[in-house]
């Protein structure tokens, strides 16, 4: 866990799993080696990677839908605990334009985390130094 605010509650009290469908959510080392240490389960079968050769999150089609490998069929995530570091930010994400860390409107309650956005903004830009190796 990150030391962030947990801001999962938004999602528990708007019973939204919106980000968890056909995610693209991207994976670090670390992220895959935890989530193996944690639940066994290979990376062959959670993890893809996209045409730019980063690791993704795999989905599997389930309730009619693509959705996350670890969304569970209450439309929780599975991992929570040890979920991906991006889907701790997430709906922050950085803004390789501007630079900065903006709020993605794709999350029909993304204004509720409005309070997240100044808290994260430092952290999210090391995150994505990490991941890309640039800002
Ligand atoms: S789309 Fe937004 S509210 Fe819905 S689960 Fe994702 S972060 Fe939470
Ligand atoms: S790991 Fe969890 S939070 Fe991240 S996309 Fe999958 S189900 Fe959603």
């Amino acid at each position: 866990m990150t030391k962030e605010r947990d801001f999962g509650h938004i999602c528990q009290k708007n019973t939204c799993h919106y980000c968890c469908v056909e995610t693209e959510m991207l994976l670090t080392k670390k992220d895959v080696q935890r989530i193996v240490r944690s639940t066994l389960i290979s990376p062959t079968e959670f993890a893809i990677r996209n045409e730019e050769g980063y690791l993704m999150l795999q989905n599997r089609h389930k309730a009619n839908e693509s959705q996350c490998f670890f969304l569970n069929e209450k439309g929780l995530c599975s991992i929570y605990q040890i979920r991906p570091e991006g889907c701790k930010f997430y709906p922050i994400i950085w803004n390789f334009e501007d630079h900065q860390a903006i709020l993605d409107d794709y999350c029909p309650h993304c204004g509720e985390f409005a309070l997240k956005l100044s808290s994260t903004s430092d952290n999210l830009e090391n995150f994505i130094f990490r991941l890309f190796g640039k800002l």
